[in-house]
């Protein structure tokens, strides 16, 4: 057999992800292998759990990634910190927050849900109220949901958590790196995201972070966590002091990561926020110059990914057929209720240029 090595077309990453990665970062993991105890490696773990932290915007001792794409993210966040019988406050108003409700019930919690249209978010009071009613052990919600285009206020959210003694869970796999996160500031217990969106590295792993006070939940626990791979107890004594063997580091993706993580700082957190900022601002002025319609309020919007409602009597799924083979450009379908009706254009990380969005919106003006 004789085949000719890999050759994966060029394309321009404007979907809900993965998003383009820089070269750097590409290089990064091309690099030849150490051990995952060797002392090079512990090293660029402490190194990456540092840039973690910054990144974060948090003190937490805990900031690590976890083996796996965003959901193995969600899921070590939920099965460390519910035990069977726990309660937890669940905001929903799309995909994600429908995935943390089914994540979970499957940790034995019993949940509970407080919703919002879709492309809306969920008001203070409701959430207060639920936790009011239901004093759960944890309250989560999607920071950035990308089913939707719409990005969750933090303020408020830890005092109303506080208030009942609820742990504060974030998903922010679509808003780290591309707007404001600030755990501690938030003053958010748990919070994790993804590598393929705004931090613009291949798809693979999941940076989590845990305060003190969550890492002593979890260490009170009269339960074991279900999940043996994800059982932070046992990762922590890996990327902690101790060193100590629990499973093979994903190395190259770990390379990538701490690549990433330095290209986003150099950028710096406030003029990578601008950037994205602008860029997004760019491209909603120019939908609407098409005559379409923005499916999420403005002041709501997620800088990174964009919701516009395809026109009547386009099929939708054709126009993305023929940006992808005529122009090389992805982007998103709807899912869910938005199914068909939708597109989702992400600008994420690298991604996030204004020759992208010149290219894309001239792509769709011939198209349409
Ligand atoms: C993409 C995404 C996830 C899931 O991440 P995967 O890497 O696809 O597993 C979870 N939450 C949100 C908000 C996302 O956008």
């Amino acid at each position: 057999m004789n085949l000719p090595p890999l050759d994966p077309p060029a394309r321009i990453l404007l979907g809900p992800g993965p998003s383009e990665a820089s070269p750097r970062v590409l290089r990064a993991q091309a690099l030849p292998l150490v051990g995952h105890l060797d002392p090079y490696f512990v090293q660029l773990m402490d190194e990456t759990m540092n840039l973690l932290r910054q990144v974060f915007g948090t003190q937490n001792r805990l900031a690590i990634p976890v083996s796996g794409t965003g959901s193995a993210g969600m899921e070590a966040a939920f099965v460390n910190m519910l035990s069977p019988g726990d309660r937890v406050v669940v905001g929903v108003n799309g995909v994600f927050g429908e995935r943390m409700c089914d994540v979970a019930r499957r940790c034995g919690a019993q949940v509970h849900r407080v919703e919002a249209e879709w492309g809306q978010t969920l008001p203070l009071e409701t959430i207060q109220s639920a936790l009011r009613q239901h004093r759960p052990q944890v309250l989560a919600l999607v920071h950035a949901e990308t089913s939707t285009g719409a990005l969750q206020p933090l303020e408020g959210l830890s005092e109303a958590a506080g208030e009942t003694g609820a742990l504060l869970l974030v998903d922010t796999v679509t808003s780290l790196g591309g707007a404001p996160v600030e755990v501690d500031r938030n003053g958010i217990d748990i919070c994790y995201s993804g590598t393929q969106k705004c931090l613009s590295a291949p798809p693979g792993l999941a940076p989590i972070t845990f305060s003190e006070v969550a890492l002593a939940r979890l260490k009170s626990r009269s339960t074991r966590v279900q999940s043996w791979y994800l059982d932070m107890s046992m990762i922590e004594k890996y990327w902690g002091g101790e060193r100590l063997y629990h499973h093979t580091a994903p190395i190259s993706a770990i390379y990538g990561l701490r690549e990433a993580l330095a290209v986003v700082l150099e950028e710096g957190l406030e003029a990578r926020y601008l950037r994205h900022r602008r860029n997004a601002e760019m491209l909603w002025a120019g939908l609407e110059d098409l005559g379409l319609k923005l499916v999420v309020d403005r002041a709501r919007r997620i800088p990174s990914l964009t919701t516009v409602y395809s026109p009547d009597g386009v099929a939708e799924q054709d126009i993305r057929k023929k940006l992808l083979e005529r122009y090389g450009i992805e982007i998103g379908g709807g899912l869910g209720p938005f199914k068909g009706r939708v597109w989702r254009i992400g600008l994420m990380g690298e991604s996030s240029t204004q020759r992208n969005i010149l290219y894309l919106l001239a792509a769709l003006r011939e198209l349409l």
